[in-house]
């Protein structure tokens, strides 16, 4: 499986960081987790088949996450990249996607749900297992974060897996919930003294790698304090008992 990390950041404006969306490239197709407004023009920059992406996962309906379905649904109108495609592309949520999408559709005059190819909506439900391709398995669980919100955990048919539990507060199951994965996509919006409780500051993020044992975690949605710290000093100070990357914008992995 390949990822590469579109946007690492937040909802705030951040020179390096753009907002959330990762990509991944598995054997059963592609996906995005999240599509935030700047990931439509960074699939580009990053030279992604966007064209042909099989699905996408939204997370939560904070606009860093889903804002980018809007301009991306316009855009695939009448662009080269999807002129001939007839696959559908499937996006996936929480109860309430199909009323987000349908308040984006209505704002652009009832254009974006009429692509040259299906768009089918699915509504999932907390600790449903669904396969959001073929061979390629979530389940979800809902997170303290908003009402809606949800990590998933994805496995395809070589048994790899990635856990991304998008924004979120504390919640110890999530250690359970990522368990073992081989790369766990976490948040760490704070360094400490986080300021709500809806993120998690570091010691939070590094107490659920450490009892998942993942085999390697990438920490995102990192607000701009982090830039006053050095990111290796901070994470060093906890034993993760595995490797954690700080995830830049561009970063590359494969599991
Ligand atoms: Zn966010
Ligand atoms: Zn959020």
């Amino acid at each position: 499986m390949k990822i590469v990390v579109l946007g690492s950041g937040t909802a705030n404006p951040h020179p390096k960081r753009s907002s959330s969306a990762f990509w991944l490239e598995t054997g059963s197709g592609t996906l995005l987790l999240d599509i935030a407004a700047s990931a439509v023009h960074r699939l580009a920059q990053e030279r992604l088949d966007w064209g042909n992406v099989d699905a996408i996962w939204i997370s939560h309906f904070h606009l860093d996450h889903c804002a980018g379905l809007a301009p991306f649904l316009f855009g695939t109108r009448h662009a080269a990249e999807t002129r001939e495609r007839k696959k559908p592309l499937k996006i996936f949520g929480a109860k309430g996607l199909t009323e987000l999408v349908g308040t984006f559709d209505q704002i652009a005059d009832g254009k974006l749900l009429k692509q040259p190819f299906p768009v089918e909506i699915v509504e999932v439900d907390h600790l449903e297992q669904f396969q959001l391709l073929k061979g390629l398995t979530a389940i979800s669980i809902s997170t303290p974060h908003t009402d809606e919100s949800h990590a998933i955990r994805l496995t395809d048919d070589s048994g790899k897996t990635v856990v991304y539990t998008s924004d979120t507060g504390f919640r110890k199951d999530l250690a359970t919930f990522g368990k073992e994965a081989d790369l766990l996509i976490i948040e760490s919006s704070f360094v400490r003294d986080k300021k709500t409780e809806k993120h998690l500051e570091l010691a939070e993020a590094m107490y659920i790698i450490r009892h998942a044992r993942s085999k390697r975690a990438m920490l995102n949605h990192l607000y701009a304090e982090w830039d006053e710290v050095n990111f290796r000093t901070e994470v060093d100070k906890f034993s993760p008992g595995c490797e954690v990357i700080e995830a830049t914008d561009g970063m590359r992995l494969t599991i």
